[in-house]
């Protein structure tokens, strides 16, 4: 058991199993870009290591960028993303592979959509190592999934908790579970604001 601040985790998810995730993706990526150059879209800060280790298994030309938003979540259902570092690059014609560390509602991923939408770009998929079917409230596809995971609050392996955690090499999760989004993420004003990073 670990503590990162006022909160208590249990180990959850291995490093093997970890690298498992990261392996299968890895590998179908490289089945779908073969002969292309696709841009690799890391989402900051959480999707770091994933990216990482996804970018350092293409077998083919890449090039890798990066964006950075925030996500405030008061409720389950409300959700508002903000772009904090925007994208720095041209992505019009390009297939791009957006790398995610966790998709949960999907605000984040909807926003981004829309981003790249407006870019033209030629083709775009989305990589995320952990998702959360039973919290997500949207429709676009996720192309590429490492593990699906319950409805619980995870640190660990680029995931925060009011940032700490990032650094853990397997991944923790909240020990009472009892616990609902709404007490994690804060109402607002509260300070418990999340960033979806
Ligand atoms: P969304 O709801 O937009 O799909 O996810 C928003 C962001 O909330 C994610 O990118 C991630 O930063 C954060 N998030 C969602 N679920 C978890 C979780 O279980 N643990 C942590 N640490 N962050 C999460
Ligand atoms: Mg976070
Ligand atoms: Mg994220």
């Amino acid at each position: 058991m670990i503590q990162l601040h006022d909160l208590k985790f249990t180990p959850f998810i291995s490093e093997a199993e970890i690298n498992d995730a990261i392996e299968k993706v890895a590998a179908k990526i490289n089945e779908d870009f073969e002969g292309k150059t696709p841009v690799f879209l890391g989402v900051l800060n959480g999707a770091f290591l994933f990216a990482s280790e996804v970018i350092k298994r293409f077998k083919g030309d890449c090039e890798v960028n990066f964006v950075k938003l925030s996500s405030y979540q008061g409720t389950e259902t409300s959700g508002e993303v903000n772009s904090l570092m925007g994208l720095t690059q041209p992505l019009e014609g390009r297939h791009v592979v957006v790398i995610e560390d966790i998709v949960d509602t999907g605000n984040t991923l909807e926003s981004l959509n829309s981003i790249l939408e407006a870019e033209k770009v030629k083709e775009f998929k989305i990589a995320t190592l952990f998702y959360k079917p039973e919290a997500y409230k949207k429709s676009l596809h996720i192309d590429y999934v490492g593990m699906e995971i319950p409805n619980d609050f995870i640190v660990g392996y680029g995931l925060d908790y009011d940032g700490l955690g990032r650094n853990l090499t397997q991944v923790y999760k909240l020990k009472e579970s009892k616990m609902t989004n709404i007490v994690l993420f804060g109402p607002p004003g509260a300070g418990k604001g999340t960033q979806a990073t």
